[in-house]
């Protein structure tokens, strides 16, 4: 395609940016992947045509994709929800992704004496995250003096710099390896889609960004669920009914027996096995369970 080395992209392009290395990059190519969204090879390129829609992915530092999008530079981009509080830019939210989970926490020593965050007052806070960190004491009236670190932000109360840290966690082994204790989260985070504001207005662009919003969509509710067929008492199908909220109504097949009945019903993946269990409770037997590939509500 002609301008593959160039960002001079035929209008009705949307341009998507994605974290070039780290965390949420793999989680976010299979996304898109799944999303049936082919795109090049990306490694040592800056970015890459999709082959089956008008779309452009440029890969690039995380922490410049909110900049990128206010600006825009680009009219997508997909980043943790972390740096678009912290970089304060005008972004629109349009879908939590749900990959790339943490909290961004207030964490002090193991053996810390401080109980609370009150406790604070006049200490030394050290974080990457100097925006979201003072206004949250602010909101809390709590006066800190904020020590902006870039890198190895839990070392810093072991180096005596720091009373406690502000810092982003997800299984809490790097608390735990620098012998730190979780005291209260700041900010929940996850990956977000997030679009320049008059991108979402754009009439070329609208459309292709509801399209995208769709197919992400029909991916994320495919994960959320899963399929499950199994025989049940025909007596029981009312309960099976009422435990399956999920989607609208189980579909209930007869069987040769009248006793029993076939069922096939998507179950939310967050509550599957307490729903497993209630099945087997109320009777269904050869419960088979299915991945659904894409699902749209
Ligand atoms: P990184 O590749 O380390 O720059 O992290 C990219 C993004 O992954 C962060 O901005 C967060 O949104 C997310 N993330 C999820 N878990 C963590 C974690 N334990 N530490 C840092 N970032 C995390």
């Amino acid at each position: 395609m002609k301008g593959t080395n160039t960002l001079q992209l035929p209008k009705e392009h949307v341009k998507l940016a994605i974290q070039k290395e780290g965390r949420l990059t793999e989680s976010t190519l299979e996304l898109l992947h799944t999303a049936g969204l082919h795109i090049e090879a990306y490694k040592q390129r800056l970015f890459s045509s999709c082959r089956n829609f008008p779309l452009t992915v440029l890969f690039v530092r995380d922490d410049d994709i909110p900049e990128y999008v206010s600006e825009g530079v680009v009219d997508l981009g997909i980043v943790g929800k972390n740096l678009v509080v912290e970089t304060q830019q005008v972004v629109e939210e349009l879908l939590p992704l749900n990959y790339g989970h943490c909290t961004l926490t207030v964490a002090i020593p193991r053996e810390s004496s401080i109980e609370n965050i009150q406790q604070l007052a006049g200490r030394k806070i050290a974080t990457s995250y100097p925006i979201t960190t003072k206004k949250f004491f602010e909101e809390q009236n709590i006066d800190v003096d904020i020590i902006t670190i870039s890198g190895s932000v839990e070392v810093t109360p072991a180096l005596g710099v720091a009373s406690a840290i502000v810092d982003l966690v997800s299984t809490g082994s790097s608390l735990k390896l620098n012998d730190l204790v979780p005291l209260k989260t700041v900010l929940q985070s996850q990956s977000l889609l997030i679009a320049h504001p008059a991108s979402v207005q754009d009439e070329t662009k609208a459309p292709l960004i509801d399209s995208l919003l769709m197919r992400f969509r029909g991916v994320m509710n495919a994960r959320s669920f899963k399929y499950i067929m199994m025989n049940a008492p025909t007596k029981n199908v009312p309960a099976i009914t009422e435990l399956c909220t999920g989607l609208r109504s189980p579909t209930v097949l007869p069987t040769a027996d009248p006793e029993w009945v076939a069922v096939h019903i998507a179950v939310p993946e967050d509550d599957f096995w307490n729903i497993i269990e209630q099945l087997r409770i109320l009777g269904s037997q050869g419960i088979l369970v299915t991945p659904i590939e894409k699902l749209f509500l």
